[in-house]
């Protein structure tokens, strides 16, 4: 351990291990603090599809260069190495309570095409961390496992990253890269300048012996009369367990309290979709929860940088955390470069973020996802599932969906007004509400944690 690195970086996850990678690839000295004991043990439920393949996100459309092992961003022009396994998949399914499709991308048609038709790949995660660990290391990164990091400070020309176990690591600069429950933006105080939506839970399953109607989809089924709603999550892994195709199958819901286990069970066991898990093996289990907050506006204070999950809404996705460790590093090594260690210095990261995150993503945009659910009942859901005939693009982007789900909305106008004036104004009614009146049981149902210590 040093006396002080260029940069501390707290979060072994993609965007901490990718601003570490792209920073000490200059020559930069750097550590990684990671709670976990080990960096590839995935704790947090991810399910793991590549965003995008298929289109951009981000500005970005990434490559999977299988022969050479990587994924490339060639937009923002860096490689990460991935030998791994992957599994494409060819739609996106999501389904009324009364079994009514919504389909992104025609499965039968785009399996047939091969990867030009697939809706993107799933991947493995625990993989892709472990060879971004071998790379840092590699590259000279001291990577701190076990520490759990408790409080950050600017004490004189160096910030301050103190652990759980009484340790201190200085940096010029910090990065909280700490995921979606930030404790470095929570001790910061950060979060008191974000908006706060609610608290998402997720539990589940990675299961073996499924019978799905399309296995290599991913399949989100509404359940029935959920308040708050309820949403069914089933997507393939990458990789195979004794020789037998994997999913992960889980449940989502805004409500903390809620038994997430029964929800589950009722799923599997119980629902309109309970044919699709008989037979069914649990190979392991697996969950999540979070908070969603408007994003953090300016990701910099007292010489530390938020990057990934840890300045988002909802997720960043894992293309979308490597692009901002891409890009942190780069700022750090340009600040180092010019010796102007302070908010100037890093100034590239802090405009691509507004940029591409800000002015770009709008996250009321991607909370709009939610509405429908809340808004209508379960007949009105049907109903509007039934009438979108169109196969919609087969896009993962959770801000592109909304402006397609819009358009095919417009088309079916002239039919809800004629069948059903009521709900067509209760839609018309959507867009000029806005987040905090359409989820406001969900804010209040949640856990929010803006106080600093
Ligand atoms: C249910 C679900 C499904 C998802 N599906 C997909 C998907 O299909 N595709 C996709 O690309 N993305 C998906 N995501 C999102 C994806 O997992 C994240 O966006 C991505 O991992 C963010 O990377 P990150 O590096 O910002 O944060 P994380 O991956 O969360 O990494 C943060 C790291 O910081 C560590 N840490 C946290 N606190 C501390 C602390 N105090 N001290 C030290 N270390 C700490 C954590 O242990 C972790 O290793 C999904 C997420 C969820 C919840």
């Amino acid at each position: 351990m040093k006396n002080a690195y260029d940069l501390v970086v707290i979060g072994a996850g993609p965007a901490g291990l990718v601003a570490a990678k792209t920073a000490a690839e200059n020559g930069l000295s750097v550590a990684v603090l990671e709670r976990k004991d080990a960096v590839h043990e995935i704790l947090r439920m991810c399910g793991q599809m590549i965003v995008s393949l298929s289109g951009k996100y981000m500005g970005e459309r990434v490559v999977h260069n299988e022969q050479a092992g990587l994924l490339c961003f060639p937009h923002n022009g860096f490689t990460l190495k991935y030998d791994g396994p992957t599994k494409d998949f060819y739609a996106w399914n999501i389904y009324s309570p009364n079994e009514e499709k919504i389909v992104f991308g025609d499965y039968e048609t785009n399996k047939s095409k091969g990867k030009a038709g697939r809706a993107s790949a799933v991947y493995d995660k625990s993989w892709l961390l472990r060879s971004l660990v071998e790379e840092c290391k590699h590259l000279g990164v001291e990577v701190f496992t076990g520490e759990n990091v408790l409080d950050v400070r600017k004490e004189g020309e160096f910030v301050d990253v103190q652990t759980t176990r009484g340790k201190h690591f200085k940096g010029v600069y910090a990065l909280a890269a700490d995921g979606r429950q930030s404790r470095v933006a929570r001790v910061m105080g950060i979060n008191k300048q974000r908006n706060f939506y609610g608290s998402v839970t997720s539990v589940g399953y990675e299961m073996t012996n499924l019978n799905l109607p399309e296995p290599y989809a991913l399949h989100q089924p509404l359940m029935e009369s959920g308040d708050p709603p309820m949403l069914g999550f089933v997507v393939p892994r990458a990789w195979d367990y004794h020789g037998e195709d994997v999913w992960l199958v889980m449940v989502t819901n805004v409500d903390p309290e809620a038994d997430h286990e029964a929800l589950l069970d009722n799923l599997t066991e119980k629902s309109k979709f309970s044919s699709w898990f008989k037979g069914g093996r649990k190979v392991r289990r697996c969950g999540c929860a979070g908070n969603m907050y408007s994003p953090i506006l300016h990701p910099f204070k007292d010489n530390v940088l938020f990057a990934g999950d840890a300045g988002w809404c909802q997720e960043a996705e894992m293309t979308g955390a490597a692009m901002c460790g891409a890009r942190v590093g780069s700022a750090v090594v340009e600040a180092m470069l010019e010796g102007n260690y302070t908010e100037e210095g890093v100034r590239s990261y802090l405009d691509w973020w507004k940029e591409y995150h800000i002015s770009r993503l709008d996250h009321n945009v991607f909370l709009k996802n939610l509405y429908m659910p809340i808004l209508c009942n379960d007949g009105e859901i049907d109903y509007i599932f039934s009438k979108i005939q169109d196969v919609l693009p087969t896009v993962l982007d959770p801000y592109e969906v909304p402006e397609n789900m819009g358009r095919a909305m417009l088309k079916i106008i002239p039919a809800i007004q004629q069948e059903k004036p009521a709900l067509l104004q209760k839609l018309s009614g959507f867009n000029e509400l806005p987040a905090e009146t359409v989820l406001r049981n969900t804010i209040r149902a949640g856990f929010n944690c803006s106080f600093s210590t």
